[in-house]
């Protein structure tokens, strides 16, 4: 199948309410073309330096995600263009995020990672960080940046229902942090879900899923 057809598949099954990001990672700029001439405006990527040069050589209406883990000293590169930051995980990254946003004039969207799987190499706060993060008079100060919602990766893993239920948990995090509405916070999304789960983190409420190799072939 071509990656149209199988974007076409995809987004046919797609409630209306669940965004899709393709995810890009390591594939070349004509086979993002591709996707682009079939109507996906959306692209993943999880390196700045390989996004960058994608969003050079490419058209200007994408949006561009970071959905990989970002090391502060980067930042600055993606600060002029990028539409939302998925994987941010520790208050010295959201001051970076910050300060670069204020140098552009910029505000940045954000989702927080919280981890919710059980691999111990996965990126992300726990439940008690990300309530002292989302509390803290620094947090508050952050004018330009604006947190959307909530990102997590279930385990890598055929049991279904430990997927369901790691999903589930994320979900219910973000239900209980909705009411802590400010300046810089407003929970809306929850992107969660990727080719091989992404069915199950809809039926857990996703409303944004990352996929990549179910579209552009694996890697
Ligand atoms: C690579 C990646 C994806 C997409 O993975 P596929 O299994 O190819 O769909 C989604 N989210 C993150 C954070 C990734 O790094």
């Amino acid at each position: 199948m071509s990656i149209k057809d199988n974007l076409h598949t995809i987004k046919s099954s797609l409630p209306s309410h669940v965004t899709l990001v393709s995810v890009s990672k390591t594939k070349p700029v004509s086979d993002l073309m591709e996707a682009y001439d079939a109507g996906q405006r959306i692209f993943g990527e999880n390196k700045i330096q390989e996004m960058t040069e994608k969003w050079q050589q490419m058209p200007k209406d994408i949006e561009w995600h970071m959905i990989g883990h970002v090391q502060s000293n980067k930042v600055k590169y993606m600060v002029p263009y990028v539409k939302l930051i998925h994987g941010v995980d520790s208050m010295k990254l959201l001051k970076e995020i910050n300060r670069h946003a204020v140098r552009w004039r910029k505000n940045i969207k954000c989702l927080l990672q919280i981890h919710i799987a059980e691999e111990e190499t996965k990126f992300g706060l726990d439940e008690k960080e990300l309530d002292e993060l989302l509390h803290s008079d620094e947090f508050k100060s952050f004018e330009n940046i604006k947190i959307v919602g909530l990102m997590g990766m279930a385990t890598f893993t055929e049991n279904q229902e430990q997927v369901k239920r790691e999903f589930n948990h994320l979900k219910s995090i973000f239900e209980n942090c909705k009411s802590l509405e400010s300046l810089n916070l407003k929970l809306e999304t929850l992107s969660m879900g990727m080719s091989g789960d992404y069915s199950i983190a809809i039926e857990c409420g996703s409303t944004m899923v990352r996929i990549g190799s179910s579209i552009f072939g694996g890697r």
